[in-house]
């Protein structure tokens, strides 16, 4: 009973201590049991569950004291299968945004916005080739000139920057643009109020807020799929503005086409405007976002050193998700500057060893020859079988290539999962398509498109 009361404590905890550090410190935390006055947590390691000790035992006590449970001490261990058993994290998603308390319409007040984080501006937001279109169209929008489309759809997978890059746009656009009225909410937030008019009797109210904006901006608009009278809501809201020619931005954790029991007619509204994807981010982006975290840091810290290596290092290690990615940085931040010690790729491999083990390659050999002969339209049998034609050869070279770049295979490895083929024949896959990548723009091209297919 403890672990299940403990998600919803979790969520108590959330608001006490802040996202950030809920996701880096807290969220890992597994309770085992409470006895004889102690709670007993697993963490991922010794120096979280000190530090968690340090720092946050006075926020769990009270949670766990006020809500039933008597605790006098907190305890930590770390179990040995804790890397394995980790990574399918059971623990239940928290909501991000509080819904505002706030009343719909009232007394002609301009209108209660969703808090901005104001670290969420353009100066922060890193480009890079997997969000620079999305950038730019935001850029424009943030102009606050003429609508040349409407919506902007932002989509893409989670922690991408779709939430960064809006708040981003009202921010700029309350600098350059004061009188213009700028709503922001999440589509949960939208359809709270929502309800709360229908409850209320204050639809009027609602719709004279909701028709009244200059721009609107709705986040995560996938939260409104299945539930349909918010989607008619959403919907009139939609066309009241588009026909006022006010500018809408949209974003959702996919492209709408691909957003179940979204109404085909809200769909295919979306899908009238600009639609962006944020891919997922690449080596380059992750390097640059931690060069510029890292100076922020640094005004934190001062005095903290920073090994050459360990930048690039995460950047390769760390999956596409950039929240992982900064916390594992303000993680080691913190813990370095705790000890006292330079970091270094010695203390990065301790104080992030859980991160580094979730994220460590998943793509197999076989996942790699699945895709490439989807890609290219072959049989998995042609891919690994003995015949040369260029028609097979070709595409058995570009997943040779990426086996030896996405996973820890040695050519040998790689060669017996190709049919038994040597590895000389692998090392030259790997080298004709390196040659052919400088040469050859589709080759390069396509081998772009399954290392991110495969990497996401
Ligand atoms: P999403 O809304 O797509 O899930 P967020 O906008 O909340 O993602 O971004 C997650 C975190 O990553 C935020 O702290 C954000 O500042 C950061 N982030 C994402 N992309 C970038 C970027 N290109 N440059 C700098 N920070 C970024
Ligand atoms: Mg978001």
């Amino acid at each position: 009973m403890i672990r299940e009361k403990w998600d919803d404590l979790r969520e108590t905890l959330l608001r006490t201590v802040g996202e950030n550090n809920f996701r880096t410190w807290i969220e890992p935390l597994r309770v085992v049991e409470v006895q004889d006055g102690i709670a007993l947590f697993d963490v991922p390691t010794n120096f979280m569950g000190n530090y968690v000790a340090r720092n946050f035992s006075d926020a769990i006590l009270h949670v766990l004291n006020t809500n039933g449970e008597s605790v006098q001490r907190l305890s930590f261990q770390v179990p040995a299968e804790f890397g394995e058993r980790r990574v399918p994290n059971p623990a239940p998603t928290v909501r991000r945004e509080v819904p505002n308390a706030a009343p719909a319409g009232g007394s002609g007040d301009a209108i209660q916005t969703a808090p901005l984080e104001p670290r969420f501006t353009f100066d922060s937001f890193v480009v890079g080739k997997p969000n620079e279109l999305a950038h730019a169209a935001a850029r424009r929008v943030a102009e606050g000139g003429a609508v040349t489309f409407n919506p902007l759809v932002l989509y893409g997978g989670v922690g991408l920057g779709k939430t960064h890059l809006m708040h981003a746009i009202a921010w700029e656009l309350k600098a350059r643009r004061p009188e213009m009225n700028v709503l922001y909410l999440s589509a949960e937030q939208f359809m709270y109020r929502f309800v709360q008019a229908l409850r209320e009797r204050k639809m009027m109210d609602f719709k004279h807020l909701f028709r009244s904006v200059d721009v609107l901006m709705v986040d995560d608009v996938q939260f409104i799929a299945g539930k349909e009278s918010t989607q008619e809501e959403f919907f009139h809201t939609f066309n009241a503005l588009v026909d006022q020619n006010k500018q809408i931005i949209i974003s959702a954790d996919r492209a709408p086409g691909e957003i179940k029991e979204l109404e085909d007619r809200v769909k295919s509204r979306l899908q009238c405007g600009l639609v962006v994807d944020l891919h997922p981010t690449d080596y380059e982006l992750r390097l640059g976002i931690l060069q510029s975290k890292v100076l922020q840091y640094q005004d934190s810290y001062p005095g903290l050193e920073l090994a050459p290596g360990v930048l690039e290092f995460l950047a390769q290690r760390i999956s596409t998700n950039v929240r992982v990615l900064e916390g594992a940085l303000t993680r080691l931040f913190a813990f370095a500057s705790l000890v006292g010690r330079e970091i270094d790729m010695d203390l990065t491999q301790d104080c992030l060893a859980d991160v580094l083990r979730a994220a460590e390659r998943k793509i197999t050999v076989e996942e790699i020859q699945r895709r490439v002969s989807e890609y290219y339209n072959i049989r998995l049998s042609d891919m690994v079988g003995p015949k040369r034609l260029r028609s097979f050869a070709r595409p058995r070279q570009v997943a040779m290539y990426l086996a030896k770049h996405l996973t820890s295979r040695s050519l040998p490895e790689i060669g017996r999962r190709f049919g038994g083929r040597d590895h000389t024949t692998v090392m030259h896959g790997v080298r004709r398509i390196e040659e052919l990548k400088q040469t050859d723009g589709q080759i390069a091209e396509d081998v772009e498109m399954l290392r991110r297919t495969l990497e996401a």
